[in-house]
């Protein structure tokens, strides 16, 4: 089955919003409003309910709408905890100076040093890498290891699948290549991407995964879990997939770029108490399970181990980027890649 991106916005949610009032909040509740958007994550909330007598409630959107709406709502706001996407994104919650500082040895010790806000705005659930993938046809098996770098390399001129610039994914590569190499380094990159596209970019990452089998080039920059579900989607996507493996970039040096998916708990949150131990309970690791099993993200927590497809994969080693960084540098990559033309 074709899984819809967690970022899709769920409609439903808008009718869900008018009916969700004061009465939810109490002594009993936490509310929640989410922009991953996954059966799984449901059914770890009834789980949470059930353990503790504290009933979920859920408000789905797009990240942005939900922390203005939040910010609307100002301090009769309900919501305790926020979910989203993207450390780009958190970062914009940060901005607006929605999140409470959380300090729970729980979360500290569980959650690494390098997904988690410096002061505790915010905890990273999930991780995502943002691999290479290359196509089986045109590529030897003996390239093992390839860098985002090598990608701007005359051999790769018109072989390289890639988003659009307007992307947060593409945006917090940048924003982490900006902090391991600086700004014009950065610069330098994106331009050589941009002059070795196979094609304007277009789509999503899936959709890169789809023209490399395509053959309309050669090797595409993609987060690792939109391969790893395409490999057990539907039989076209198992078709495509077949066609492509994946290599972690930057081994050697730097590490891969990785991302989270990361929950805050809101400063104005009516029931702090329940949101600080819903997020301790997302950590957990019956729960680091759950989060991961049909998104085939990575778990944040070391020692709980990812799905079969996803071990599959291999291991790699992650950069060593804060995850924080990848917000606060969120407009200078921007400026770059305009720049640089990518569009
Ligand atoms: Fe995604």
């Amino acid at each position: 089955m074709l899984k819809p991106p967690h970022h899709a916005f769920a409609l439903v949610s808008i009718l869900l919003a008018a009916s969700f009032s004061a009465a939810n909040v109490d002594a009993e509740s936490v509310n929640v409003y989410s922009a991953r958007h996954y059966d799984s994550d449901d059914d770890l909330f009834e789980r949470f309910s059930e353990e503790t007598g504290i009933s979920v409630n859920v408000i789905e959107g797009k990240s942005d709408e939900l922390l203005v709406r939040i910010r609307q709502e100002g301090e009769l706001s309900p919501a305790d905890v926020f979910i989203t996407v993207d450390a780009g994104r958190l970062y914009r919650g940060e901005e607006m100076e929605l999140f409470a500082e959380i300090d729970s040895e729980t979360l500290n010790e569980r959650v690494p040093e390098t997904l988690r806000h410096p002061d505790g705005l915010w905890f990273g659930l999930t991780k995502q890498a943002r691999v290479l993938a290359v196509s089986r046809d045109r590529v030897s098996d003996n390239v093992t290891s390839l860098d985002y770098a090598d990608l701007v390399e005359p051999h790769w001129r018109g072989r390289v699948l890639i988003r659009s610039s307007n992307n947060i994914y593409n945006q917090s590569l940048v924003a982490s290549l900006i902090q391991t190499e600086g700004e014009a380094a950065a610069e330098q990159w994106c331009r050589g991407i941009v002059n070795n596209l196979a094609r304007r970019p277009q789509g999503g990452d899936r959709d890169q995964i789809r023209a490399l089998a395509a053959g309309e080039g050669d090797v595409a920059v993609v987060n690792h879990y939109y391969f790893a579900q395409m490999l057990v989607g539907s039989e076209a996507d198992q078709r495509a997939a077949s066609r492509v493996r994946i290599v972690f970039p930057d081994q050697a040096a730097r590490g891969t770029h990785v991302n989270i998916s990361g929950a805050a708990v809101l400063a104005m949150a009516p029931n702090h108490d329940n949101a600080v131990r819903l997020v301790e309970f997302l950590l957990s690791d019956y729960a680091q399970e759950i989060l991961t099993r049909d998104t085939q993200e990575y778990p944040v927590v070391a020692d709980v181990e990812g799905t079969s497809i996803v071990r599959s994969l291999g291991d790699f080693r992650s950069d060593s980027v804060n995850a924080a960084r990848l917000g606060a540098n969120n407009a200078a990559a921007v400026r770059v890649m305009d720049r640089a033309g990518w569009r």
